[in-house]
């Protein structure tokens, strides 16, 4: 993998060292996996709990002893989801989906949570998931209908979540339900609730083209302890809202990195395949082809550790991450295709790394806000600030 964008101004030293060890370890541990599917989820437990041994897990943790800075330092979780993308896109579900139910433990949980979750994480032994989405809610997250209802020192919650990461395998859910402080967005509150609790059924696992185990959850009455409220009552939707964007730079350092596998492969492949007593690289077409794939990836890299590098001198992020995730996810699909395309009719061949790039890299159009979601959040900050210039 080529670290030459590591001399860019937006990294220091930390992140040049911790690119190349990162990188070798990945390289070593990750490709024999990059066939795994995902489906039952045991290539993605298996990997979390490697990444747990390499304390490579310390990074998505703020403050924690083996991490950079007491917050989360964005840069270098960009550079382990692009390295895993690069990899194998099982790499960096097993990594990203833990990741992002753990934020709202970190960042939000009470001190008695964080003591009793995060070390199991850290160990690779708590593997939590994301339960936000519902069937009838999901770009509009603020339209969920799962209610949890206070009784006595316990909540109960009932309700559906559909496309929960690690669904029916996860020792720990973030459920965010409906607590009714106010209407909408105002109303929702966020929970941990174990894994194992008495009501929590797998309804269903969607079978779906990348390497991910979701599913639909049944949550029949289920009781949680009052403590496990994370943030306070009414908080949730600005809780799942922070992970979300803090997630969102790095969903599209995720596809850069499968963006940089896809040109790797063309181009490689361009130099050997004979078309027309030559090359294919020696014919313009070819040539453009690869071009355009290389500004797309450096456009991309450019936005994703612009979003990393503002959050971590402090700024807010929500355009530029907003801009990060749409751009890098909409031109790593382009790039595959390309690449697909560069291997011809071998490109479509079971098995095939563009073959299996071009069926991983779709989703991430559609998860943490699809590519319209994330058009309306730009425009909507951009315009804020025009309107703010007019007054
Ligand atoms: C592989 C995968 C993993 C996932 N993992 C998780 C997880 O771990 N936890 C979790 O909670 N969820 C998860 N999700 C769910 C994901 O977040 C949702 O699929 C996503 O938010 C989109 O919601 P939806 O599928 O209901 O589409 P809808 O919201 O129904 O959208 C349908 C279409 O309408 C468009 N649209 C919607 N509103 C507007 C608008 N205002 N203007 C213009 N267009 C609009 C959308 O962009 C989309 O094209 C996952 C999804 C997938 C595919």
């Amino acid at each position: 993998m080529d670290h030459r964008y590591l001399d860019w101004p937006f990294f220091d030293p930390f992140h040049r060292s911790f690119a190349r060890e990162f990188g070798e370890w990945a390289a070593a541990e990750i490709p024999k996996c990059e066939n795994d599917e995902g489906g039952d989820g045991k290539a993605a437990r298996e990997i979390f709990e490697r990444l747990a041994a390499g304390n490579w897990l310390d990074h998505s943790l703020p403050g924690n002893p083996g991490a950079k800075g007491d917050k989360h330092d964005l840069r270098t979780l960009c550079l382990i989801r692009e390295i895993l993308g690069y990899h194998a896109t099982i790499g960096d579900v097993a990594f990203s989906e833990p990741w992002l139910a753990v934020m709202p433990m970190a960042l939000f949980g009470s001190e008695a949570v964080k003591k009793e979750f995060l070390p199991g994480y850290l160990r690779g032994e708590m593997l939590p998931a994301f339960a936000l989405s519902e069937p009838g809610a999901g770009s509009d997250a603020s339209a969920i209908v799962t209610q949890a209802e206070q009784d006595g020192d316990h909540y109960v919650i009932s309700g559906r979540k559909m496309w929960t990461s690690n669904s029916g395998l996860a020792d720990a859910y973030v459920v965010f339900a409906r607590t009714g402080e106010a209407p909408d967005a105002g109303g929702i509150s966020a929970f941990l609730v174990d894994g194992k609790a008495a009501g929590i059924a797998l309804e269903e696992r969607l079978p779906v083209l990348p390497p991910h185990t979701v599913g639909t959850l049944c949550f029949d009455e289920v009781r949680v302890p009052a403590h496990r409220l994370l943030g306070a009552p009414g908080q949730g939707f600005k809780i799942a809202m922070t992970v979300l964007e803090l997630f969102r730079p790095t969903v599209g350092a995720a596809t850069l990195g499968m963006a940089r596998r896809g040109l790797d492969a063309a181009a490689a492949r361009s130099l050997e395949r004979v078309a027309f007593k030559k090359p294919i690289s020696e014919h313009q077409l070819i040539q453009a082809k690869l071009a355009d794939m290389a500004v797309k990836v450096d456009a991309s890299a450019l936005l994703v550790y612009r979003a990393a590098w503002l959050h971590d001198t402090g700024e807010r992020l929500s355009r530029e991450a907003a801009m990060a995730k749409l751009y890098a996810t909409e031109a790593a699909q382009e790039v595959v295709d390309e690449a697909l395309q560069i291997f011809g009719g071998l490109g479509v061949k079971k098995g095939m790394t563009v073959e299996r790039l071009y069926r991983h890299v779709r989703a991430f159009r559609i998860f943490d806000g699809t590519s319209e979601i994330q058009k309306l959040l730009i425009a909507r900050d951009l315009l804020r600030e025009y309107k703010g210039k007019n007054r």
